[in-house]
């Protein structure tokens, strides 16, 4: 195999891009070599510039649930494009896509469209902070909820890939309104709301994906939602990987919790940029123009990505693959687990549905700190099999794998070979 195509743009990359990239995400930082560069990608297939084929497990990080270039999506796309790019004024779409939003999460009767998941959160931070009147937020070590100042703190997989407990460049005053505590830890929650009287809401990843996958345990989303309730502060769910991933109403729907705002990204716009938050009325009429919270966007609503958004949601809700999903997932996970035990290996999978990840340590990972003890050499070394052996991972312990409905029975059976490889090779450090 080669990656000599890949290996020459990316010295080229070099001269005007950071890195090569423009997110640090795809730099192959923690795994060693040069990122590959990608031509094109169809179904569950993703094809590098060198030629090589793999089964794609990144999914430009959970947009592509349907795979790459689904059929109605593409037309949906290129219907739209002929009709214009943008417009600065309303189109039709956008109520479409609201109500396809709003039926699927109960909690949301409004719902205002950005560009990006950070977009999403920030402003969802906004109005819970404009709805209470209250500055101080609570978040999980280990949870990502983009790259907006008061959030960049114990966030994650970027930055614990990278090694930075925090970003350079963000002001003390930017984060003084900002508590950590611990996933799974309701505890940990209960001592800030005892300190503090003036905290607007929790946010939180109703199942950690940026840590590798960590699964809330016990109730703890319920017990979560309740302790808010009495102290004042509401819930903020960040669905931007689990919305329409965990089940088309999004991890709330599998657990059984409605947050009071929730913010989406990711499958929304089927890997076109959308991103969007959203709560019940009385919550949504203090976002301007109806109150006095301001957020917009050029952009915002843009008639191509509206357009993907609803092909991408209509074909996900027709397809229904989330059955599809726990078989898929469950094969790769019983792979992943054979493989380690005959080479020895010690591994821990983590799956919650269609998004998963295999962290090498022997520890049951519920938080942060248990993720961190991941053997991530042994992953570079994984890593870097998988790839010779045509299946395309996060270059990243800490980012969760996601599975597409495209996915067929002979991606798993090349995934199985790569991983016996590779956990062979693994065994062999
Ligand atoms: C990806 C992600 C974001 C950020 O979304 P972008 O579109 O990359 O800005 C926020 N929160 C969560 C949970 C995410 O997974």
């Amino acid at each position: 195999m080669s990656f000599k195509k890949s290996e020459k743009l990316y010295q080229k990359g070099l001269t005007h891009l950071v890195g090569a990239v423009n997110s640090p995400v795809r730099a192959f930082a923690s795994v060693g070599g040069n990122p590959l560069f990608i031509k094109k990608a169809k179904g569950s297939k993703i094809i590098d510039v060198d030629g090589n084929e793999y089964v794609d497990l990144v999914l430009s990080y959970g947009p592509m649930i349907l795979g790459h270039r689904h059929k109605s999506v593409e037309k949906a796309a290129k219907k739209a494009l002929k009709n214009g790019y943008s417009f600065g004024a309303s189109t039709e779409n956008e109520i479409t896509l609201a109500e396809i939003v709003c039926d699927a999460f109960p909690g949301m009767d409004k719902v205002r469209f950005v560009n990006s998941g950070t977009e999403a959160v920030l402003s969802g931070i906004r109005l819970a902070r404009a709805f209470t009147g209250k500055d101080k937020i609570i978040k999980f070590s280990g949870c990502y909820h983009g790259h907006q100042d008061a959030l960049l703190v114990a966030a994650g997989s970027g930055l614990a890939t990278l090694s930075l407990p925090g970003s350079k460049g963000v002001p003390e005053g930017a984060v003084k309104n900002t508590l950590i505590a611990e996933y799974n830890n309701l505890a940990s929650v209960q001592t800030h709301f005892d300190k503090y009287d003036d905290i607007a809401g929790v946010i939180i990843e109703p199942v950690g994906g940026n840590m590798g996958v960590v699964i809330p345990q016990n109730n703890f989303l319920k017990d979560l939602k309740e302790l808010c309730k009495k102290n004042g502060a509401v819930l903020i769910a960040d669905e931007v990987m689990t919305g329409f991933r965990s089940k088309f109403g999004g991890a709330q729907e599998v657990l059984g919790v409605e947050a009071d705002i929730t913010c989406l990204g990711k499958v929304i716009g089927g890997g076109f940029p959308v991103g969007a938050y959203g709560a019940r009325n009385e919550i949504m009429e203090n976002v301007a123009p109806l109150g006095g919270m301001y957020q917009a966007g050029t952009l915002s609503g843009n008639p191509i990505a509206m357009a993907g958004g609803i092909s991408t949601l209509t074909e996900l809700k027709r397809q229904n693959p989330y059955e599809f999903f726990d078989e898929m997932g469950s094969k790769i996970e019983t792979i992943l687990l054979d493989a380690a035990k005959k080479y020895n290996v010690d591994l821990s999978v983590n799956r919650f549905g269609s998004m998963m990840n295999p962290f090498f340590t022997n520890v049951k990972v519920t938080n942060f700190e248990q993720a961190q003890t991941s053997d991530t050499e042994k992953f570079a070394v994984f890593f870097w099999e998988m790839i010779k052996n045509g299946v395309f991972l996060p270059p990243s312990q800490f980012e969760a794998w996601f599975l597409s409905s495209a996915l067929s029975k002979k991606d798993i059976k090349i995934f199985e070979k790569a991983t016996n490889k590779a956990m062979l090779a693994v065994s062999k450090m």
